[in-house]
């Protein structure tokens, strides 16, 4: 039995969502679970599967980053001064992801003798990217057909740039514990490093972070590094790995500085020389081979017109059809340079952590120390607090 009731008392019922989102908030749950289809081909039997968002910021779901946090903080305090590496037998496949890998294998079956009878794939290609996103979440590392490739990938010279060093590259071994160091008195120490990178220079800042000169401040140059930032950092572990030769391990936050250009603090097991590390920075950059961007051609009111019939954009003057993204992409020649070249500026900061020394007492336990990714927290206050004699004190990195 319905009664009736009046707009407002209706209005004043909860959301379906939004209370849904608030209840899952509040007991701890993902407020952005992925709801999958799992249907039993033999019974025909469907299920519904919901699995959490797995976000890492707060901002996205609050439970998900928490549990992240939490599992990192936990991975740290037992991993960070183990001394053994950790066994890298992979497990034999579960019955979920046994099931996946089938389920998977048979709609490449299907998919491969469609498309050689040159019918529709679409609904088969969406599936097999669904089984691939949870066999992902399901914890099966790597492609199960690496013969399939998406798009053909664009192919750009990897000769070095001249004017960045040449790097000595070793093979990496599958090693995660930094060196060790033994003391007179014959004790050993595996000592860890905290390390900042930050962008160059873009010109002079005030107190505030603003520019002191606005005229010749590079705010081009400014926006693209943060764009490219995280690129950047990757190619800078990539070249940090190749370079010492074996697995190293770290925990990084990128944050923004005062002048809003990003810097990242990196907790990395193991030590690295300050000679090293300079060498790694200058021979590390980021190119971006994107069209060029120096030529404004559609402006105010002049924009491209969508045309849906073939799904492009039209010149609004000529009609001519306007190449795509990827187009666009492909007719950059092997003459022509990136649009942007991401780097790292000069100056960095090391700190050496030494574990069993007086300093370990500050820095121990290392949870509470690591970036804390889903808050945005800082390693240590100490990197905003300018003029303490704490960074001479501490510079321990360098062996
Ligand atoms: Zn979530």
């Amino acid at each position: 039995m319905t009664e009736r009731t009046t707009r407002a008392q209706r209005m004043t019922a909860p959301l379906a969502t939004s209370a849904v989102k608030i209840l899952a908030e509040s007991s701890g749950g993902c407020i952005r679970p992925v709801q999958l289809r799992r249907t039993d081909l033999d019974t025909g039997q469907v299920e519904q599967v919901m699995v959490p968002c797995g976000a890492t910021l707060a901002g996205k779901c609050p439970a998900c980053a928490e549990r992240a946090r939490s599992l990192r903080a936990a991975q740290c305090g037992e991993g960070w001064h183990l001394e053994d590496e950790p066994i890298h037998q992979p497990d034999p496949p579960d019955d979920w992801q046994a099931w996946l890998l089938e389920q998977r294998a048979d709609a490449q079956k299907l998919r491969d003798h469609a498309a050689t009878a040159g019918q529709d794939t679409d609904d088969l290609e969406q599936l097999i990217g669904e089984l691939d996103a949870e066999l992902v979440r399901a914890g099966v590392r790597g492609k199960p057909d690496p013969g399939k490739k998406g798009a053909a990938r664009r192919h750009r010279s990897t000769r070095r740039r001249q004017d960045a060093p040449d790097l000595p590259r070793r093979k990496i071994s599958p090693r995660t514990t930094g060196k060790v160091y033994t003391a007179p008195d014959g004790k050993t120490y595996r000592p860890s490093m905290f390390l900042t990178l930050t962008c160059v220079s873009y010109g002079k800042v005030r107190d505030d972070g603003t520019p002191a000169d606005p005229g010749s401040y590079d705010y081009q140059r400014a926006a693209r590094d943060a764009l490219h930032f995280a690129a950047l950092f990757d190619r800078f572990i990539q070249n940090l790995r190749r370079f010492l030769g074996y697995d190293l391990q770290y925990f990084a936050s990128v944050e923004p500085q005062r002048r809003l250009a990003p810097h990242v603090h990196i907790a990395v097991r193991g030590t690295v020389s300050r000679a090293e590390l300079r060498q790694v920075l200058a021979a590390t950059y980021h190119q971006v081979w994107w069209p060029a961007t120096d030529q404004v051609k559609f402006d105010g009111d002049r924009l491209p017109v969508w045309h849906e019939a073939s799904g492009s954009y039209l010149d609004p003057a000529t009609g001519e059809v306007l190449p795509t993204w990827d187009q666009a992409l492909d007719a950059i020649g092997a003459g022509d340079d990136p649009l942007h070249v991401a780097r790292f500026g000069p100056k960095f900061d090391a700190q050496g952590v030494l574990a069993g020394s007086k300093d370990s007492g500050r820095v121990h336990p290392l949870p509470d120390q690591v970036p804390d990714q889903a808050r945005r927290r800082l390693p240590s206050s100490r990197h905003r607090r300018p003029g303490r004699p704490h960074r001479k004190a501490h510079r321990r990195a360098a062996i």
